[in-house]
């Protein structure tokens, strides 16, 4: 399924504020997104998910600062782009064209005032200058299909749709560059469980039919562990598990990810009790020494309050890492 590397972050750092009163809200994180995969990011609030999307997209806006580390986009043909490196007009030309968003919350963000037609129109009227008119409206017309919602409702006001469609309508307008990655901050969260899975098929049949890849950002396991096809949970602004979606729901090595996939009902198998995970996560400004989820960790020992453990496999493992010290003794 997966193919080359199309996104990279290496040694990403995001702090809120500087100096003295500095929070590090994202720590030494290295992530790949291969072509045509999907790959899922879960944690609960405040793990890092949003930031990590909003600083790779160059979105991040003050008191957030890239402190270090690099994001690189690689096209089919050509040099690596250094995305931490485009001026604001390169930025501008590369979003949606090779980089699309749908942030959390987005279905709300249609402009109540304008027709679906005339928002899917702008996004192809601002980056394609030389599309006549009736061209944008049949690609419109396309991208509407696509997402499995009828042509005749172009003329549509976002009010006049379900919350279900207007997310589709997001999507659409993602889609409408064809771009090669797809970052979806908490899409699906607002909508019901069946309009969810509904969304998220079609997602993955568009992915199929048309070969971009997509981050997918949720704090619920359940919908990763059934759509991506490798997963990377955050806890405290660091990856702490990174594994295929099979493999962290058949063995999840780090205790928070137990914890996560015993937070939310299973889809398949048998019935499991649901446990959830004691406490709460840390505070940015209280971040715990050592293992940031060892004051919530039932298997903690001593080493956890020490040193941070680092992310690897374990030796001759090279599909999955973990960073916690029961998998790399001290
Ligand atoms: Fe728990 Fe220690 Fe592993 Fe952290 S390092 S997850 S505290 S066992």
């Amino acid at each position: 399924m997966t193919g080359r590397p199309v996104l990279t972050i290496s040694g990403l750092h995001v702090d809120y504020g500087t100096g003295s009163g500095a929070v590090h809200a994202l720590r030494d994180i290295d992530l790949t997104l291969h072509r045509g995969e999907v790959l899922g990011l879960a944690g609960e609030s405040g793990s890092g998910k949003s930031t990590l999307a909003y600083a790779v997209t160059r979105l991040l806006s003050p008191p957030g600062v890239i402190t270090g580390g690099d994001v690189h986009y690689h096209p089919h043909d050509g040099e690596p782009v250094d995305l931490l490196g485009l001026t604001a007009e390169q930025l501008r030309a590369f979003r949606w064209q090779e980089l699309s968003i749908v942030f959390q919350g987005a279905m709300n963000s249609l402009n109540p005032v304008h027709t679906v037609h005339s928002q899917l129109t702008d996004v192809l009227r601002a980056h394609r200058p030389r599309m006549k008119g009736a061209e944008r409206t049949a690609r419109a017309e396309e991208l509407l299909s696509l997402v499995g919602i009828s042509r005749d409702r172009l003329v549509a006001y976002p009010h006049q749709l379900s919350g279900g469609m207007r997310q589709r309508v997001m999507i659409a307008m993602a889609l409408a560059l064809e771009p090669e990655v797809v970052i979806m901050d908490e899409p699906t969260t607002a909508l019901d469980v069946v309009m969810q899975r509904q969304i998220l098929r079609q997602l993955v049949r568009l992915r199929e039919e048309l070969g971009f890849s997509v981050v997918f950002i949720t704090h619920d396991i359940s919908l990763l562990i059934e759509f991506s096809d490798r997963i990377a949970i955050m806890y405290g602004g660091r990856i702490v598990e990174e594994a295929g979606a099979a493999e962290i729901y058949r063995d999840p090595r780090h205790p928070y990810s137990e914890g996560l996939l015993h937070s939310f009902p299973a889809l398949h198998g048998p019935r499991r009790e649901l446990t959830g995970i004691p406490g709460s996560p840390p505070h940015l400004t209280a971040m715990p020494a050592g293992c940031a989820f060892h004051p919530r960790c039932g298997k903690a020992f001593a080493p956890c309050s020490g040193e941070v453990p680092v992310l690897a496999g374990r030796a001759g493992d090279t599909t999955r890492s973990v960073a916690c010290w029961l998998h790399h003794p001290a």
